[in-house]
């Protein structure tokens, strides 16, 4: 189809590149003739001279015909420098490359300059760029060791900004001064001493690794039950002071509380009384054997709450079918046979009573009542008061002190405890007994982002740096140094409150205790008193026991026919220089591309232009350069310029179709191990690898997608191969993260091909019909937030905790070789992790529960670090305690992904079934153990969990975990990934969406705050923004303020306003309002990290169908249950429970 050019068959035959011509021959036979070199007629473009390259032949040279290692430098000709052959050329395999010199239009002289290393000009990035560098130790100030115990605040910040820990090991003084008020500001609890068993759990495994097994070596037990003196009891509880006192079953304590109490709604506004901190919603549909006489669902008629402000009959509940009446303006697909599983079945594991009615039998009976949906527990008014009444500071010198929600605005200012922008806990007081937690069903977890960004004027992560001491850590656990060491023995020694183990303080590091027990120069390091910090670790931890070079990104650019054709490739390339002046200006880039073959470009400045080589057996991938692949971006940057314009114009007219994604990416990994460095690959990929001669070919199982939401849905939500998990694994082995971004326009098998991403701690992206003048701002100001995000490459994660529990199941995008390592090719400011930690029986230290998670990673200047995180949790006795102490949007973030990992095992049914039934027993066990007695009616909701039933049953219709055929199995694979790696801050919005008003009747809304996620909010005569992180929709009322459309859009109605062809608000138009409602827009992009896709939506324009999927609060046009209906069926459970 493309032959060989003239001459080019001879010189692909023959040359043998001279570094190469020692090499053992393999592969002979599957390369030995022309047809397999890769000389096609569509690389040589007007314009471009590819020039064959001259035959080199050495005295091992295989000859012609054999055509063992075809390799040739054409540089030579070109008048060039050869390549130096080194001696590890002999790792790179004989197969036949060509290599072809890209000869552009223009005269060599326009290239002398390509030599010379650009400045980094980075302005595109500022803010990120400083984030970074203020990251890095300033290491001039390490001498600074003023610190002044008594002014620990402001000194605090100076130090902070510092970025490193003052005083070398060698200058402590002999003098001890007091530091009388520090220990006010202790973040640790005192040590009970006891004989310290040893902690199975902690033990870490021997690892081959080198790089696991630093982290966590084998611990010599020593000292396990040695003697010392307990510290002194420092810590106050004050959560206390914070949560209100909550009355227990065998100690209910009214009256210390004025909680909401929800009335028999609608009639009556709500009352107070005291009934402890939960919220009773009393006239909930009471059992039809209970004095109230109202069958299962059953509500009494409400009079007079049809239309107002909802402009319709709103939510109803029993209407004689399986789910309440709702009236809309909105087509009720598939509304007669609601695909929603039958609730009420017998609970499996939470009870013996009889099972309870299903959810469709008792709502068709006589009667109902209007529920108002604005009685019932508001997440936009959780949220308010949270923010009302927790914004500010939140200092974390307490244990188990529960941190605001993530949706407050606060600044954290670290006394011993990480921030809970890092690690959050789904709990705060932790159940001592094993019993206790198993009966509350509630979660114990943590949602670690080890990288989130910190808040504005937030102080930075300090660094450590101990010189070739490196980490001072447990002898048993190898905890490192923290908050979480007690110094005994006039400061030779220190305790760990995970393992109790005892180990002497190194010389080096002593220093000796005031009278309170601390350390003097407690306050100079910051791993003694810090919640999160960084030490500068040593060669040890790095691998093969050698500091790192600075990671590398890889462009790796499919330049098949669907990529050209989308206006991807001409976008890429004219966007090129722009996005990797994101990166540091030393960052190695590289670039392959690739079709039914994979392309490097050698861009060492010195050649003048770059060179093309061409590796055709893509079956056998290994790098061809020697040099010159990978270029710090800042030297590169004439070089890359000239690539960029020459790739649009070598694949321009491509016929090609087919992408060997598999191939490509090896290449990549290959390119990153043959110079050491680890990084990333950032993969542009088009289309379903289907070729024949390529691994990791896949078959199109799109013809499945009416399996979504069925038993049979995991058929396809689980790879087809087990090629691109292995792929990842090797590129863990070598430290290659890999980003996907996917341009596809048909099923591309997200399932598949996107393990690679997930278990190198990428990134799954998608933009399925992209088009480059409509979606490429988006794409570009995606690449740029990835870029520009704090990023720890060659990372592993090690969470240890104290005796009694132990982290056992992880979710998110990593690779584990054993149990206890997370290993994390990457992982950066907008991934998370959740952990599980499970009892391994009774804690029977009561004191807390201490959590240490270590994150050994490179940074982006080839630094290698640890990251510190430590949080101190309270231990319980009281059930209230934990119900009082927990953290709902933590909780979700962690059933959401226990869901949607389990959703490749079992059906949907019994996975929302799962769901629904653990919620149930949360809030049963509540009202059961913990609540005021009251008339069984009564629906009372722990005040920390009042949301968990909107909540959940926003998780269970969401695309992500429960996503029906009205989503393709691709989109619903991306989703799942995406929410995989999400924080908890990420989960809240996407779960329930934000719904802001921009306008009302009199034009503009100043000052937009969200209202309750669903249709009733909206009316005819206003306009509103719904975000979930992912989409933004922009809703126009039919009879919204004309001048207001003129103001945002410049055109005089809404008709004209071309809805197919918007994805930004004009920028032309220069009003108040629309530069207002542009700078919110953006603002949403930048906390977010997302450039989501902005969709206008005109009021009863089809569009309306997809966005009133995202309207959780209302049934779905899939039979999904409305909040009310749902927190009625919710009620039920906890009654069936609560009978049994
Ligand atoms: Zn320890």
């Amino acid at each position: 189809m493309y032959g060989p050019p003239p001459g080019a068959a001879s010189v692909a035959q023959n040359h043998v590149q001279q570094g190469l011509s020692s090499m053992p021959v393999q592969n002979v036979g599957a390369l030995g003739h022309v047809s397999n070199i890769p000389i096609s007629q569509n690389h040589v473009h007007p314009g471009m001279t590819i020039t064959p390259i001259p035959v080199q032949t050495s005295g091992a040279a295989q000859p012609p015909g054999i055509g063992a290692a075809l390799v040739s430098q054409n540089h030579i000709q070109s008048g060039m420098p050869p390549i130096s052959s080194q001696s590890s050329a002999g790792s790179i395999g004989p197969v036949p490359v060509a290599k072809y010199l890209i000869q552009p239009g223009m005269p060599a002289s326009s290239m002398q300059n390509s030599g010379q290393s650009h400045p980094a000009v980075s302005a595109s990035v500022p803010v990120i760029q400083n984030n970074i560098q203020s990251a890095m130790p300033p290491t001039s100030q390490q001498k600074s060791g003023q610190f002044q115990p008594s002014t620990a605040g402001p000194a605090t910040q100076n130090h902070i900004q510092s970025g490193i820990v003052p005083n070398p090991g060698s200058q402590y003084p002999q003098v001890l001064p007091p530091t009388a008020q520090n220990h006010n500001h202790q973040g640790m609890p005192p040590v009970s001493v006891q004989n310290a068993a040893p902690n199975n759990s902690g033990l870490p495994s021997a690892s081959q690794n080198h790089i696991r097994s630093e982290i966590g070596n084998s611990p010599s037990l020593q000292n396990p039950g040695s003697q010392n003196t307990p510290g002194q009891p420092h810590m106050q509880n004050h959560v206390q002071s914070v949560m209100p006192p909550m009355p227990t079953a065998s100690a209910a304590a009214p009256g210390a509380q004025i909680p909401k109490r929800y009335p028999a709604y609608p009639q009556q506004p709500p009352i107070s009384g005291p009934v402890g901190t939960s919220q009773t919603y009393p006239s909930f549909p009471q059992p039809h054997q209970q004095q109230f006489q109202q069958p299962g669902m059953q509500m009494q008629p409400q009079l007079g709450q049809d239309g107002g402000f909802y402009g319709g009959p709103g939510m109803s509940v029993g209407q004689g079918s399986q789910y309440p009446r709702q009236v809309s303006t909105t087509p009720q697909v598939g509304m007669a046979q609601p695909n929603y599983p039958q609730y009420g079945q017998q609970p499996a594991q939470y009870g013996h009573g009889p099972a309870p009615p299903a959810y469709t039998q008792p709502s068709a009976q006589q009667g109902q009542k209007r529920l108002d949906p604005d009685q019932m527990p508001s997440a936009i008014g959780v949220m308010q008061e949270d923010q009302q009444t927790r914004g500010g500071i939140f200092r974390t010198d307490q244990k188990g002190l529960l941190p605001p929600l993530v949706t407050t605005k606060f600044q954290i200012e670290d006394f011993g405890n990480a921030s809970p922008r890092f690690v959050r806990s789904t709990m705060y007081s932790v159940p001592a007994q094993l019993d206790m937690l198993k009966q509350t069903a509630i979660p114990f977890a943590l949602v670690i982002n080890p990288f989130e960004s910190p808040a504005k004027d937030e102080q930075a992560v300090p660094c450590v740096d101990l010189g070739p001491m490196g980490p001072v850590r447990c002898i048993r656990c190898k905890a490192y140094m923290s908050p979480l060491m007690q110094f005994i023995d006039g400061g030779r020694r220190f305790q760990c409150l995970l393992c109790k183990a005892i180990t002497e303080v190194p010389p080096e590091y002593f220093q000796h205790l005031d009278h309170t027990g601390q350390r003097v120069d407690k306050w100079e390091r910051p791993e003694l008193w810090r919640g999160t910090y960084e030490y500068i670790a040593t060669a040890e931890y790095c691998r093969n026991n050698v500091l790192p070079k600075e990671p590398a990104f890889v462009f790796v650019i499919d330049v098949s026919y669907n990529n050209v054709k989308s206006g991807l490739i001409n976008l890429l390339c004219s966007q090129m220089k722009n996005l990797i002046e994101s990166l540091p200006s030393h960052t190695p880039v590289g670039f392959i591309t690739y079709n039914s073959k994979v392309h490097f470009y050698n861009i060492d400045p010195a050649l003048g232009q770059p060179q093309m080589v061409i590796v055709p057996d893509v079956a056998d991938m290994f790098m061809p350069l020697l040099k010159g692949f990978l270029v710090p971006r800042a030297e590169a940057i004439d070089a890359v310029e000239s690539l960029m314009e020459q790739i649009p114009a070598l694949f321009g007219d491509t016929k090609e179709t087919e992408a060997v994604l598999g191939p490509a990416v090896v290449a990549g990994m290959e390119a990153l191990k043959a110079s050491n460095r680890v990084g990333k690959l950032l993969v542009f990929h088009s289309s379903l690898p289907t070729s024949d001669i390529a691994p990791g070919k896949l078959k199109n199982r799109e013809a499945d997608r009416k399996l979504l939401g069925t038993d049979k849905e995991k058929t396809v939500l689980v790879p087809q191969s087990t090629y691109y998990n292995t792929l990842g694994q090797d590129c863990v082995g070598a430290g290659v993260s890999v980003d996907l971004y996917l341009f596809n326009n048909s099923y591309i098998d997200v399932a598949t091909i996107g393990q690679v991403a997930r278990l190198t701690g990428g990134s799954v992206n998608k933009y399925t019909y992209f088009q480059a003048d409509i979606d490429g701002p988006r794409v570009i100001g995606d690449i740029i937030l990835h870029l520009s995000r704090h990023i720890g490459f060659d990372s592993v994660m090690r969470v240890r905790t104290s005796t009694g529990v132990r982290p056992t199941d992880f979710y998110g995008h990593y690779y584990m070789a054993n149990t206890t390592d997370v290993e994390l090719a990457a992982i950066d400011s907008q991934k998370g992790l959740a952990v599980e930690i499970k009892h391994d029986a009774s804690i029977t230290d009561e004191d807390g529960v201490y959590i240490q998670v270590a994150l050994l990673y490179t940074t982006i200047y080839g630094q290698r670090r640890l990251r510190i995180h430590n949080l101190a949790l309270n231990t319980c006795m009281q059930m209230a305690d934990l119900y009082r102490n927990c953290e709902l949007d933590t909780i979700i973030n962690f059933l959401a992904k226990q869901s949607i990992s389990r959703s490749v095992e079992t059906t949907p049914q019994d996975l929302k079934e799962g769901i629904v039934k653990r919620c149930a027993q949360m809030l049963a066990t509540y009202r059961k153990h913990c609540a005021n007695p009251s008339m069984p009616g009564q629906l009372i909701l722990p005040e920390c969990l009042k949301l968990l039933p909107l909540y959940v049953n926003c998780v269970l219709r969401s695309d992500a975990v429960a996503g029906t055929s009205e989503i393709t199995p691709d989109d619903r694979s991306w989703l799942m990934y995406t929410v995989m790696t999400m924080g908890v801050p990420s989960t809240v919005h996407y779960f329930y969406p934000q719904l802001v008003p921009i306008a009302g009747p009199s034009g503009s809304v100043d000052d937009p705050v969200p209202v309750r996620c669903s249709r009733d909010k909206l009316s005819d005569d206003s306009a509103f923004i719904l975000e979930n992180g992912i989409y933004i929709f922009m809703w126009i009322g039919a009879a919204v303020y004309p001048d207001w459309i003129q103001d945002i859009f410049g055109v005089a109605n809404l008709g004209q306003i071309n809805v197919e062809a918007i994805t930004e608000l004009p920028d032309h138009v220069n009003s108040d309002q629309s530069l207002r409602l542009r700078a919110f827009i953006r603002s949403l992009r930048s906390e977010r990290q997302r450039h989501m896709r902005l969709t206008i939506v005109r009021q009863r324009d089809k569009m309306e169908l997809v966005m009133n999927r995202f309207l959780v609060e209302d049934r779905g046009s899939d039979g999904q249950p409305s909040y009310v209906d749902f927190l009625c069926h919710m009620h039920k459970e906890i009654r069936s429970l609560l009978n049994q």
